[in-house]
């Protein structure tokens, strides 16, 4: 909307680790429904960011807001709370239990009315839990889960693994959501699958920021790429913008 807040803004945001400055002074700023992506060498500082964005580290100087409210300093269920979700690297799933229960536990509780959780409890959670478990089909069919519904994670293919982290990651009904490195370790197909679904979840009106490597996802998927090299962004733009930036070249030379 005109005038609304951008989704996310990060302000001169510093991480110092010890006598490592992981992030110097990092600015940038991702509208509602945009598709960012977060790209830069090794060790740059990106999965740093998430971090310092999503309450997992304190930032060691600067801000963070979302939606014109200013989120650091906020703990990770808080900021989930206020709309925000994240996957991991590495994938950090429950192994043990099925794919549907990975979900369930998820699942944002709606308010239960008064009547049931007063006069008639034992209906009150008959009626969520039957409420969750239709969101869960809903996601499970949303993400070509449904098949895999009572598998556990662990024994599945990896390409689909990444496709249960998200939907967990979406189970909560963000408005922002952080990606890191999604297409790490999908082939080809998958690959091509998975923008499918960042598209899908974006145009539900949830915003994205995602760090990848893959070039060519980033291409086809971002309207604008913010680089980051050494803990600063060297250049943002668009993917054809930064991909000749003689700076961005040199930083991944380096690399
Ligand atoms: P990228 O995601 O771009 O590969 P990272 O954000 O993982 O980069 O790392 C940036 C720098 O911060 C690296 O030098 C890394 O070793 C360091 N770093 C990241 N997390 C920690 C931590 N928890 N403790 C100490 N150093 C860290």
């Amino acid at each position: 909307q005109e005038g609304a807040p951008p989704m996310l803004e990060v302000r001169d945001v510093s991480k110092q680790f010890r006598g490592l400055k992981a992030l110097s002074e990092v600015s940038l700023t991702v509208e509602r429904g945009e598709i960012r992506g977060i790209v830069g060498p090794n060790g740059s500082g990106k999965t740093t960011l998430f971090n310092v964005v999503s309450g997992f580290y304190k930032a060691s100087g600067g801000r963070v807001l979302m939606d014109g409210r200013v989120i650091s300093g906020g703990r990770p269920y808080r900021l989930s709370m206020l709309g925000l979700a994240r996957t991991f690297q590495n994938l950090r799933l429950f192994g043990e239990l099925t794919v549907r229960d990975n979900l369930l536990v998820a699942l944002d509780r709606t308010r239960t009315r008064a009547i049931w959780r007063y006069l008639l409890w034992p209906v009150g959670i008959w009626r969520q839990e039957r409420r969750l478990h239709r969101r869960a089909d809903a996601l499970l069919e949303r993400f070509g889960l449904t098949e895999f519904a009572a598998a556990p994670p662990g024994s599945l293919p990896y390409g689909i693994q990444r496709r249960i982290e998200i939907a967990r990651a979406m189970a909560g009904s963000p408005r922002l959501l952080l990606l890191d490195e999604p297409a790490a370790g999908l082939n080809g197909e998958e690959v091509r699958q998975l923008a499918e679904i960042v598209r899908s979840i974006r145009d539900s009106g949830v915003t994205v920021v995602l760090i990848e490597h893959n070039m060519g996802l980033v291409m086809s998927l971002c309207e604008r790429v913010t680089v980051l090299s050494n803990g600063g962004v060297i250049a943002e733009g668009t993917p054809a913008e930064v991909a000749g930036d003689h700076t961005v070249i040199e930083a991944y030379l380096g690399d």
